[in-house]
């Protein structure tokens, strides 16, 4: 399975904020949109960091309240790693192992072209496990 099977089911819309928002207001659109990380774009909508709800636990944890008021920019990590459609799942979940994310923004060119999160491969995985099972199951019943 690669990166386009799972952004055919769950879409390719990505919620992104601007790096001079606050950490408020992020922390505001990942509670209301019920996920754990945002795109940073800037100029062109290019890709310009990610933050997620583990960066504003750690900078919250760091200075306190005074961290709802800094920008974006003084709290995202820069160096995104991305992927493109055609990545196999397995290897974007080895690059999450590796580098201890969850999140991987999908990049065509210099276009932002959707989002896999841990619990996308995860599930994509479990489904694949099950009809594998089920495959399984059948052939020893005929046999
Ligand atoms: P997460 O597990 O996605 O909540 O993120 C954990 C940490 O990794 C945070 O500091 C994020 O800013 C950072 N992070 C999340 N996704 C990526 C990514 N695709 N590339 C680089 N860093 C990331």
């Amino acid at each position: 399975m690669i990166v386009r099977d799972i952004l055919a089911a769950k879409g390719r819309e990505v919620a992104t904020i601007s790096p001079t928002a606050s950490v408020a207001e992020a922390a505001r659109i990942l509670t209301e949109r019920r996920i754990g990380a945002l795109v940073v774009t800037g100029a062109g909508n290019r890709v310009v960091g990610i933050v997620s709800e583990r960066d504003i636990v750690r900078i919250l944890a760091a200075r306190g309240a005074a961290a709802l008021g800094l920008s974006l920019t003084e709290v995202m990590t820069r160096k995104v790693v991305s992927c493109v459609e055609s990545d196999m799942i397995s290897a974007i979940m080895e690059r999450m192992t590796a580098g201890k994310f969850r999140h991987v923004p999908v990049l065509d060119g210099d276009r932002l072209a959707g989002i896999i999160s841990i619990g996308d491969a995860v599930k994509l995985r479990l489904q694949e496990m099950e009809t594998e099972q089920s495959a399984l199951r059948d052939y020893i019943q005929t046999a």
